[in-house]
């Protein structure tokens, strides 16, 4: 029987400050990027839920590490959906830009997006509006964080440029799910970048108000991503005058180079 109510994400923590998304229905679960399986495992048994599919945005430990042992734990028939071009342990479907996954249960169709920058060969998963899907999902892993970017490990600026503009084209009320809490201190950065922007100033003090009570401050949307996150700003002005002003250019000519000082700006502050 396939079920068609709501679906349902929450936050599972692991380590100091990643998220593992869980998506579900009240019966089937998938989870997103399991760094660690235990938190997972205790979480499912609360919940009363089956684990039904893996979904892996990146290579990096705290993203996989929990991969085998759910596996070990709740058997090795779960589908582990990953990025294509390069080795996930206990992945059994490779995912490409473009693909369409259609998982029965919980019901979801997600889409792939492949958006190199942090690593080369990290994917998101977007779920737009469907029958039991209010708002779009988006699950991003370590491309964009609420206020912020990845690092570049693998890509370069251009590449996260183009990444980030995928985001962009998104609807805006787009639900972002992204995988750490690192929303006060890209927040304390995005103010040096631009310490006039209203919007970011408001969102610094609700975020700092969620922090207090020990809330996630996730997930954001796209549209609010537009507002605040200099990464996505990258054709503002007050963001292209602070570039020019830390890197002591005289142009940026494109987006890209307005985003690579201050992916550098910050990889420093
Ligand atoms: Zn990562
Ligand atoms: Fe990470």
């Amino acid at each position: 029987m396939v079920k068609n109510t709501l679906l349902q994400v929450w936050p599972i923590p692991a380590f100091d400050d990643n998220y593992i998304w869980c998506i579900h229905d009240g019966e089937s679960a998938l989870v997103v990027d399991p760094g660690d399986a235990a938190p997972v495992l205790r979480y499912l048994a609360e919940q009363k839920l089956l684990l039904k599919g893996i979904l892996i945005t990146h290579h990096h430990a705290d993203h996989t590490g929990g991969i085998l042992q759910l596996l070990d734990a709740l058997g090795r028939s779960i589908p582990v959906y990953g990025p294509a071009t390069i080795d996930i342990p206990g992945r059994t479907q490779s995912v490409m830009q473009g693909d369409k996954i259609e998982i029965v249960a919980p019901r979801i169709s997600l889409q792939v997006l492949e958006v190199p920058g942090h690593t080369l060969s990290h994917v998101a998963y977007f779920a737009n509006m469907q029958a039991n899907v209010v708002e779009p999902m988006l699950f991003c892993g370590d491309t964009l964080f609420a206020s912020g970017c990845g690092r570049l490990f693998e890509g370069t600026p251009t590449q996260m440029t183009e990444s980030l503009a995928k985001f962009a084209a998104l609807p805006k009320n787009t639900l972002v799910y992204c995988t750490h809490e690192y929303t006060l201190s890209n927040i304390r950065f995005a103010l040096a970048v631009e310490p006039n922007n209203a919007n970011l100033l408001d969102w610094a003090q609700r975020a700092q108000d969620l922090r207090a009570k020990h809330l996630p401050t996730l997930p954001t949307t796209i549209g609010q991503e537009l507002q605040v996150n200099p990464f996505m700003r990258t054709a503002s002005k007050e963001v292209i005058d602070s570039a020019l002003r830390i890197s002591g250019e005289t142009s940026l000519p494109t987006p890209a180079h307005v985003l690579a000082v201050i992916r550098a700006w910050k990889d420093r502050f």
